[in-house]
């Protein structure tokens, strides 16, 4: 049985106690941040974690998020907490920015996949702050099935785990839409493992140039530090296309594969910044954050319009664009048209 709790006016203490209750009982809390729903249990408590990957279908050795909502949390699950950590932590926590340090020995192996370190970041979200301070360190991957579009809507976690988990809170739309940033700080140059909600440019502001995982870039090498790499992600059922080029040359090549793949009788929808004309159609917004926002819902909502294909517009990759353009070449399996 799940209980939805509805916290879209804010918090309620008498709610969140319900919440913070379950957590602490080891049951499966999901919950909005200011990236994505998580899908929370006791961090620390590995018979709750390992439910945490039956209920998502999340296989073993791809580690989870542990999520604290005070600084000194981190000693608590880090071995070594490295000089760049506290600069970039006093800087952009709470916020869309994972540390991936050190492993400390109270931390089970089941939340960090067997690795040696452990990724721990504060999410900028008042429910989710005041349910980690009242209960413990929670660990959370995005609150969907294993390789489905993350959810930006408690309706999304609904649909995904309605009676096979204990606990949704319901508080509308997360702000940012895709997850955070993972920047592993646990070997000798910070290595961006994950472009996320935190723009590579304001980390490199700070700290100075970062290596970026080939594993990034969908080389699949070495994937032993970023484990998550491997695995297919944000896939909806029909199959994506991503085209990229320059902006008008794509505009054409989305007209025409739009045309295409109708006239051989399938159902085609388009996700852009522009409008088409298609069978079915999401207008991702026109910034940066907007279309970060938007991305996720709109591979989930052309699904549930019984599109057979899904012709993705590629966006600039500066800003929030990195991320989007990640998760999108991903949902693609890289199948990508270059315009
Ligand atoms: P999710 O919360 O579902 O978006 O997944 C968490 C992401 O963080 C995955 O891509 C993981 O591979 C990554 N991650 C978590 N812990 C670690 C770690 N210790 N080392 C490297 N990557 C990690
Ligand atoms: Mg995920």
């Amino acid at each position: 049985m799940t209980v939805v709790i509805n916290m879209r006016d804010g918090i309620d203490e008498r709610k969140l106690a319900v919440a913070v209750r379950f957590i602490l009982d080891g049951k499966l809390v999901a919950f909005p941040t200011e990236t994505v729903y998580g899908l929370g249990a006791d961090a620390l408590n590995e018979k709750a974690v390992r439910r945490i990957f039956e209920a998502k279908g999340r296989p073993a050795d791809n580690p989870l998020i542990v999520h604290i909502a005070r600084f000194d949390d981190l000693y608590l699950l880090a071995r070594d907490v490295p000089g760049e950590a506290k600069v970039l932590a006093r800087k952009f926590w709470p916020g869309p920015l994972t540390l991936v340090l050190p492993r400390g020995e109270g931390v089970p192996d089941v939340t960090t996949g067997g690795l040696d370190t452990v990724a721990v970041r504060m999410p900028a979200h008042p429910i989710a702050l005041a349910l980690i301070r009242e209960s413990t360190p929670v660990a959370a991957p995005s609150a969907n099935i294993s390789g489905k579009p993350s959810p930006t809507l408690a309706e999304h976690v609904v649909d995904d785990f309605y009676g096979r988990i204990e606990c949704i809170i319901d508080a509308g739309e997360t702000r940012i839409g895709v997850e955070s940033t993972v920047l592993d700080l646990s070997s000798e140059k910070p290595t961006l493992l994950r472009p996320g909600g935190l723009p590579l440019e304001e980390i490199e502001g700070v700290i100075g140039e970062v290596r970026i995982h080939p594993a990034v870039r969908g080389e699949l090498v070495e994937v032993a530090r970023a484990p998550g790499m491997k695995y297919r992600h944000y896939s909806p059922n029909a199959q994506v296309i991503l085209v990229e080029g320059p902006r008008d040359r794509v505009r054409d090549r989305v007209t025409m594969l739009v045309e295409e793949y109708r006239s051989r009788g399938l159902r085609v929808g388009v996700m852009a910044t522009r409008e088409y004309d298609a069978d079915e159609f999401v207008h991702l917004g026109s910034t940066d954050v907007e279309v970060a926002r938007n991305v996720f819902r709109a591979l989930r909502e052309l699904d549930k319009r019984d599109v057979d294909i899904i012709i993705a517009e590629g966006v600039d990759e500066k800003g929030l664009g990195f991320a989007v353009m990640n998760r999108l070449r991903k949902a693609a399996g890289y199948r990508i048209v270059w315009a």
